[in-house]
């Protein structure tokens, strides 16, 4: 790939940076430095108009609705909370993949009130609680949900899955699946018209780099 404009990715540290650097390398783009060890917060790679910019998970659609980059990673679990259509969403990168599920006690009392839920997913726990017709208070949380039906702050949890150890490990099971997560590329409005070609030839490099068996 020619990068013949600047081009800034916003993207997490951790499980998303570390499953999109195969993505990345197969775009010929390769960081600077580890973000784990490094404090830096903008990581220049092998080509100079290419800037990795590392920031929260939830701030991503945020960095790129407002054109502080160019383009995104972001879980769809984050995608859902943040809304609108402030952005693109134009690839499936099939990385971080996990489930979106509710969980509790294996053999929780059907008590007769309001079901309480706790999660930092508040939209997507209101929304699908509605669609099941059941009212419910939902109580936001920024971590560990899995402590809240253990110490009695909700009946019920909506978190990520993806083995279940964690839930396991709290004496939890996880119960009705809300939705497929995965994370995806997200793209700047004005980005996406006046870098075109560009963003266009990454969205090609990283759709090979999927359909490639080995990542
Ligand atoms: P943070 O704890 O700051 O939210 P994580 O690395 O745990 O950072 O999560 C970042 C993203 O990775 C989430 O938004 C989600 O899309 C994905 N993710 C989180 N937990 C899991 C998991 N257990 N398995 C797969 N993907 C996950
Ligand atoms: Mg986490």
């Amino acid at each position: 790939m020619k990068f013949d404009a600047p081009i800034t990715i916003a993207l997490s540290k951790g499980r998303i940076f570390n499953q999109s650097l195969p993505l990345l390398a197969h775009a010929g783009i390769e960081p600077a430095d580890d973000p784990d060890t490094s404090r830096k917060l903008i990581l220049d790679t092998n080509h100079e108009q290419v800037k990795l910019v590392i920031i929260r998970a939830t701030d991503v659609p945020t960095y790129v609705e407002y054109g502080a980059a160019d383009l995104g990673i972001a879980g769809k679990d984050v995608l859902l909370e943040y809304g609108g259509d402030g952005l693109y969403e134009p690839l499936d990168l099939k990385i971080a993949q996990c489930r979106m599920m509710t969980a509790g006690y294996p053999d929780r009392k059907q008590n007769n009130g309001r079901l309480r839920i706790a999660t930092k997913y508040i939209k997507s726990a209101q929304r699908f609680f509605a669609t099941k017709g059941e009212q419910v208070e939902i109580i936001k949380l920024y971590g560990s949900m899995e402590l809240a039906p253990i110490v009695g702050l909700s009946d019920l949890i909506v978190d990520l899955v993806e083995s279940g150890n964690t839930l396991k490990a709290n004496g939890l099971v996880p119960l009705e699946h809300i939705a497929d997560i995965s994370s995806r590329l997200v793209v700047n409005k004005a980005s996406w018209k006046m870098k075109h070609g560009l963003v266009m030839q990454l969205i090609d490099a990283f759709r090979d780099a999927i359909s490639q068996p080995t990542t």
